[in-house]
C-alpha cells in the first residue's frame, strides 16, 4: 500500500503554552534533519496542532520510517492514506477500498473514530464514525464493533482532504534535540560513552564531543572509530563537533612525574579540565561521561569523586548505575556495539599501571599532581591549540 504521509504523535503533557510551540519546531527541525539523507523530496508540516510528513510520490517506506525512528521526541509513527474528499459517499467507498487494501481478511473488533478538524464539515464525526463502521460491518462479515477496546482502530481526520490511518509503529520517546541545551561528551572508543551521548540526548540535549588521543601509541585507526562512533551516535543527535585532542605530551608528563599507580585518575583529572574548557567556550551546560561504578579501578566512588573534584560544570553520568550487559543491550539497539568491540588501542589502556590506586586519597593526587607544575601550563595551552575540530553530520 502506499502511504502518502505520515501523522507524527509526540508526548504533548509535558509541554504547555510557549513551551509547546519550542518543543514543536525542535521536533520539525530534527525530523527534516533525519529525512534529508532519504531520497525523496518529503515535507514535513506542523498544522493545527499536528506534525505531518507528506510523502514523495516514490520513496523507500522502510528506510522513511527507520529515519523518524530516530528522532526523539517523536512516540509514534502513523502511515496515513490521503483521499480527496469528495462528500461522505465517496468517503465511504475510500475507507472500504482502505480496509480492503490493507486487512483483506479482517475478522475481529474494530471502531472508527473520526476527528473533524475542518468544522465547517457538513456531517458531525459521531455520525461519519457510524457511518463508515457501518459500511465496513457490512464488507467483513467476521467483523464487530468494540468501541472500548478495539482490536483496530480505523482513525479518519476530515480536514481539507481526508486522512485515513490504522496503526502506529513505535518512535523513540524522549524530547528533540534542541530544547534542553548543549554538553560535551567525553567520547571514547569503548561501548560505553556512546551510550551516554545517545541517552543524554534521549533527554533533548544537544552534544558535542571531545576525543583524548596519544600518536604514535594510539594509531589513525583508533581515531577513525571514534568519529565512526559520532557519526552513528549523530544518527540519533544531530550534527556533532568533535575535538580531537592530541594528549601524548601530557600522558608522558604525568608517566615521568608521578606515581605509575596514580597516572590513570591524574590523566582523567587532566581530561576532565580540557574537556571543560572546550565545553565553557562552545557553551554546554555540563559533561557527559560513560562511567559506571565499579567497572574498573578508575569507576570507584573513591576515583569518580577525585575526578569529579576538578570540574566545575556538572558531570552526568546516565550509565552509572547500569551493568555491562545492560549498556551493551542498548548499545547494540542503536548500532554502536560493532563498531565499539573493534579491536584498537585506547589511549587510557597504554599506559595503565599493573596495580593502579582504586581508593585515591585526594590529596595525595594533589600533592603528585604539583610535581607537574614546571610544563604541565604550557602543555596544556599546547594541546588545546593543537586541537582538531570535525564536524560530523
Ligand atoms: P568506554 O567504554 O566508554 O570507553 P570504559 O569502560 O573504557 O568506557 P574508561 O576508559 O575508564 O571506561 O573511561 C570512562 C569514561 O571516560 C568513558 O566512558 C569516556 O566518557 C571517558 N573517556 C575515557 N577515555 C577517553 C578518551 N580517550 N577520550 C575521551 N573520553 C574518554
Ligand atoms: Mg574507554
Amino acid at each position: 500500500m502506499l502511504f502518502h504521509a505520515f501523522l507524527i504523535k509526540y508526548a504533548e503533557i509535558a509541554i504547555k503554552g510557549k513551551n509547546r510551540y519550542l518543543f514543536e519546531d525542535a521536533l520539525v527541525k530534527q525530523m527534516r534533519l533525519a529525512l534529508e539523507p532519504v531520497e525523496g523530496d518529503f515535507q514535513v508540516i506542523k498544522e493545527q496542532g499536528r506534525v505531518y510528513v507528506l510523502c514523495p510520490e516514490k520513496y523507500d517506506f522502510d528506510e522513511a520510517v527507520e529515519a523518524l525512528q530516530r528522532v526523539f521526541g517523536i512516540v509514534g509513527i502513523s502511515p496515513v492514506v490521503i483521499y480527496e474528499d469528495q462528500g461522505l459517499e465517496q468517503t465511504k467507498k475510500d475507507v472500504l477500498g482502505y480496509m480492503k487494501a490493507r486487512y483483506p481478511e479482517f475478522s475481529g473488533t474494530f471502531k472508527v473514530y473520526t476527528r473533524r478538524a475542518k468544522k465547517s464539515y457538513p456531517v458531525p464525526s459521531m455520525e461519519v464514525s457510524a457511518e463508515l463502521g457501518g459500511v465496513i460491518l457490512d464488507a467483513f462479515p467476521g467483523a464487530s464493533v468494540d468501541v472500548h477496546s478495539p482490536e483496530l482502530t480505523v482513525s479518519v481526520e476530515i480536514r481539507e482532504k481526508i486522512y485515513v490511518y490504522s496503526e502506529t509503529l513505535p518512535g523513540p520517546g524522549g524530547m528533540p534535540v534542541g530544547t534542553n541545551g548543549k554538553a560535551m561528551l567525553l567520547l571514547s572508543g569503548g561501548i560505553d560513552s556512546p551510550v551516554a551521548g545517545y541517552m543524554i540526548a534521549k533527554r533533548g540535549v544537544k552534544i558535542d564531543a571531545v576525543y583524548f588521543h596519544a600518536p604514535p601509541y594510539t594509531s589513525d585507526r583508533a581515531k577513525q572509530k571514534v568519529v565512526d562512533l559520532a557519526r552513528l551516535v549523530a544518527r540519533y543527535s544531530g550534527p556533532i563537533r568533535l575535538h580531537v585532542v592530541n594528549f601524548t605530551d601530557i600522558q608522558l608528563y604525568i608517566y615521568d612525574q608521578c606515581p605509575h599507580e596514580e597516572l590513570t585518575i591524574i590523566m582523567r583529572r587532566y581530561m576532565m579540565r580540557i574537556a571543560e574548557h572546550f565545553a565553557k567556550e562552545s557553551g554546554c551546560l555540563g559533561l557527559i561521561t560513560g562511567e559506571s561504578i565499579g567497572q574498573v579501578a578508575s569507576q570507584t566512588l573513591q576515583s569518580l569523586a577525585a575526578t569529579n573534584e576538578v570540574c566545575t560544570l556538572p558531570v552526568y553520568r546516565p550509565v552509572i548505575g547500569f551493568d555491562k550487559q545492560e549498556i551493551v543491550e542498548i548499545s547494540r539497539k542503536i548500532n554502536t556495539f560493532e563498531t565499539s568491540i573493534q579491536p584498537f588501542e585506547d589511549c587510557c589502556t597504554i599506559f595503565v599501571a599493573k596495580h593502579p590506586v582504586t581508593k585515591p586519597n585526594l590529596n595525595v593526587i594533589r600533592k603528585s599532581e604539583r610535581k607537574l607544575e614546571e610544563k604541565i601550563d604550557q602543555l596544556m595551552k599546547e594541546a588545546l591549540e593543537n586541537t582538531e575540530i570535525i564536524e560530523i553530520h
